[in-house]
């Protein structure tokens, strides 16, 4: 007690001294860095309303402990089940390409950086089975410029705001496998995903669909294609149409599942000030 009043007293004795110095200096503006400006939540929540792939087991939350205990203090814990690719979640390359990345293989630099926002939003609101084509990105470039390397190319089709009901979102609601022929959205056209992965050399790409190949695919072109050359794919990501054309930066981090093909994602993005977004 007594070394805390020591301590004390100076600053009582400078406190009126301190209030007619005149105001310190306005802060420096801080350094540009990755988390200035907006930040977007790119991930869906993950309950048992999460779309899942019909064949996929859902996501699960059995309650261990939720309430007052014994000895008066609450607590509360859970357990949770879930399959790898459902939600809003991380395609590792080697979910469809044997030896590629497993998810906890993939170089974090791979799911950090720049993105370029696509919107075929119009073109998939006219057609379930759109699929995103080599034209549609060369039209991009001539509206926003090249699209470098190293990008992060997300495809926007708004299909995440019909989210979670499945009817309008994946085509159908029906589970197993008798539901997959069932399955219509837009996805990316297999020629796009070799143009992006060989001439652009993107280092991943996302889509607010269940798929990165569109709902009638049976062979998962895009898939293989993009996966064999171990670009990442993030499925079932949402609020792109919050982002700008370009400019955003975006941190895509899986859980960290040893020898995952896929894991569920917490992406979000990193909007700067001054971006054009293209957004509601
Ligand atoms: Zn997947």
């Amino acid at each position: 007690m007594q070394s805390i009043r020591w301590i004390l007293l100076p600053l009582i004795v400078l406190a009126p001294a301190l209030a007619c110095a005149p105001p310190p200096p306005a802060p420096a503006a801080p350094p540009p860095g990755l988390l200035q400006g907006a930040l977007v939540d790119l991930s869906h929540e993950y309950s048992a309303d999460a779309i899942f792939w019909p064949t996929a087991e859902t996501f699960r939350l059995d309650v261990v402990a939720s309430g007052m205990t014994p000895e008066g203090y609450y607590y509360a814990a859970n357990n949770f089940a879930t399959s790898e690719h459902g939600g809003t979640h991380l395609d590792a390359p080697i979910h469809f390409a044997r030896g590629r990345w497993t998810v906890e293989q993939i170089p974090i630099e791979r799911l950090v950086g720049g993105a370029v926002v696509v919107d075929v939003s119009a073109a998939c609101a006219a057609q379930p089975d759109y699929q995103v084509s080599v034209a549609d990105l060369t039209a991009w470039e001539q509206a926003n410029g090249p699209i470098d390397e190293g990008a992060i190319v997300l495809i926007r089709t708004d299909y995440s705001r019909r989210w979670p009901d499945a009817d309008t979102y994946l085509g159908t609601s029906a589970r197993g496998e008798a539901a997959v022929p069932l399955l219509h959205f837009p996805g990316l056209h297999p020629d796009a995903a070799h143009w992006l992965a060989e001439t652009r050399r993107v280092k991943a790409v996302g889509i607010d669909t269940a798929s990165i190949d569109y709902g009638q695919s049976s062979h998962f072109e895009s898939h293989r294609i993009l996966y064999e050359r171990n670009v990442p794919g993030f499925e079932n990501l949402t609020n792109l149409d919050r982002l700008p054309a370009r400019g955003a930066t975006i941190v895509a981090l899986p859980m960290k599942i040893k020898g995952g093909s896929g894991a569920p994602l917490r992406a979000i993005a990193v909007v700067p000030p001054h971006g054009s977004a293209t957004g509601r």
